[in-house]
């Protein structure tokens, strides 16, 4: 029988669990559609971060919103995919932290969110911290218990 103290996660470092922007696959505003696309299908990730040239974060695209921005009424309207930018169909609800937040808030956002992305104070992209990582930890602490 595994027990975990609550009090192992509150020195957790989020410096630590995060996967540093220069290594994460992203879009940028004005990147159309098909761009964002070959991105996702090339990279085989889900959804990425929005940016803008100063790297700050906008949104986030995602296979499953390009998908339905393409659906008419009738067919798969593929034409889309060169007339939009990211930036009309992104979601702008974006799980977001700073360095500052705790462990434990992470680990709960990570329930709905397949990553969580990280900002500095002025909402410039330091990164993400993906649910697998947050799993790893938990798991080696459940190991070591
Ligand atoms: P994973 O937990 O590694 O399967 O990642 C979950 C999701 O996080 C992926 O589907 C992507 O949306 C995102 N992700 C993980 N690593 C990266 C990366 N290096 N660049 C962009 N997105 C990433």
């Amino acid at each position: 029988m595994y027990s975990l103290q609550r009090d192992v996660f509150f020195d957790v470092n989020l410096e630590d669990l995060l996967i540093s922007a220069d290594k994460v696959a992203h879009v940028q505003v004005g990147n159309t559609l098909e761009h964002a696309l070959l991105v996702l299908v090339k990279s085989g990730y889900t959804a990425v971060p929005v940016l803008d040239s100063a790297f700050k974060l906008h949104g986030l695209i995602s296979k499953n919103i390009i998908l339905d921005s393409l659906l008419g009424v009738e067919r798969i309207e593929t034409e889309k995919l060169a007339e939009y930018n990211v930036e009309e169909v992104m979601d702008t609800n974006i799980p977001q932290v700073t360095l500052n937040h705790t462990f434990i808030k992470v680990l709960g956002m990570s329930i709905n969110h397949p990553f969580i992305c990280v900002v500095d104070e002025e909402g410039a992209f330091e990164g993400i911290i993906t649910r697998r990582v947050i799993l790893k930890l938990v798991i080696r602490h459940l190991n070591q218990e």
